[in-house]
């Protein structure tokens, strides 16, 4: 990436409400057949146009074709029984009912590579795809085949690498994972989490992201941040590992955040997408704010590995104020980047 301070998003963008029922997770589409899969590519085009206007420098397809960030790749496997389900507890947070495997898992056809060519022939620009990780999938199932979390991490990891190497071919030039589970279980995150994650980058030649945060602004969430303290220390627990690790690039949750930005430095060396974008609030930040995240993460990650972004996806945002956001995150960029280059 030449240009200095690239701003990306975390993911997802807000749906258009002829779309899916907007603010909300998991909406239901509001289109059915050869109508949803116009519409999901209308709404692509409004997702890229949006970060385009913003001045975004590395874009996504906002997320605009899966319902749910996990749920949409598994719909796509065998060995995943969606009508049978059983209630899990989601990152030791709160309860929902999934889906159950019920066999050996397997990736039935690409799930996402027709959506990353459409993106690729409608802009030049640098592409950012996510994927969800292995830790993160395994942690949204019941699983009743393998019985055995670590075990189905590594299939669900062989799966994504076969579809994270189609994405690549497709003109995708970095390939994020998104694992906010590395939040919540240290111990294997450890143990096999990393591990199953470079499983699922093996191969690539494009860039490798890995974000990590504290979710969405939804209540759960919020319920959760508010038991863990004055300071926010779980990056500590996966830093060193993934510092060793085959991972380009760590995308995290840094505005607002009770995160001490001092814990930057036991990733040193990485490339760092650095959330300076509060996705739980609608209340629109500041260039100013913006670029003093930024100004502090600088001091533990150097100028040319600083790839300003959001904390988390802003799909339960209004589109105004995601668009305000995205405004805010450019503006504030702008900002350090003068700064940088004055000197
Ligand atoms: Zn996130």
């Amino acid at each position: 990436m030449k240009r200095l301070l690239p701003t990306s998003t975390a993911g997802s963008l807000p749906k258009p409400s002829w779309l899916a029922e907007p603010e909300k997770l998991w909406s239901l589409w509001k289109l059915q057949d050869s109508e949803l899969i116009d519409g999901k590519q209308d709404a692509l085009r409004l997702a890229l146009q949006e970060q385009q206007q913003a001045g975004i420098d590395i874009v996504s397809d906002g997320e605009q074709t899966r319902q749910h960030f996990v749920t949409t790749f598994i719909e796509h496997l065998n060995g995943v029984d969606f009508e049978k389900r059983e209630t899990v507890r989601i990152r030791n947070r709160y309860d929902a009912s999934v889906p159950t495997v019920v066999g050996a898992v397997s990736r039935q056809q690409p799930v996402f590579v027709d959506d990353a060519r459409f993106l690729r022939s409608l802009t030049d620009q640098p592409i950012k795809w996510a994927l969800p990780g292995p830790m993160t999938m395994i942690d949204t199932l019941y699983d009743a085949h393998y019985k055995s979390r670590e075990k189905l991490a590594w299939e669900f990891a062989k799966i994504l690498n076969e579809e994270a190497k189609e994405l690549e071919a497709a003109g995708v030039d970095i390939i994020q994972f998104d694992e906010p589970a590395f939040n919540v279980f240290f111990d294997e995150v450890n143990d096999w989490g990393v591990a199953t994650l470079e499983r699922a980058l093996e191969g690539l030649k494009c860039e490798t992201a890995v974000h990590i945060c504290y979710g969405y602004g939804i209540k759960a969430n919020t319920e959760w941040k508010k038991t863990l303290g004055s300071e926010w220390r779980q990056y500590e627990e996966a830093f060193p590992k993934l510092q060793q690790s085959k991972i380009d690039i760590i995308s995290l949750e840094c505005h607002n955040s009770r995160v001490p930005i001092d814990l930057l430095e036991l990733i040193r060396g990485k490339k760092v997408m650095v959330g300076a974008i509060d996705v739980a609030t609608n209340s629109i930040e500041t260039p100013e704010e913006v670029a003093d995240t930024l100004r502090k993460a600088l001091q533990f990650v150097d100028a040319d590995k600083l790839y300003p972004s959001t904390n988390c996806g802003m799909t339960p945002l209004s589109r105004q104020v995601a668009r305000g956001k995205l405004n805010a995150l450019s503006a504030g960029a702008e900002i350090v980047r003068k700064e940088l280059l004055g000197k």
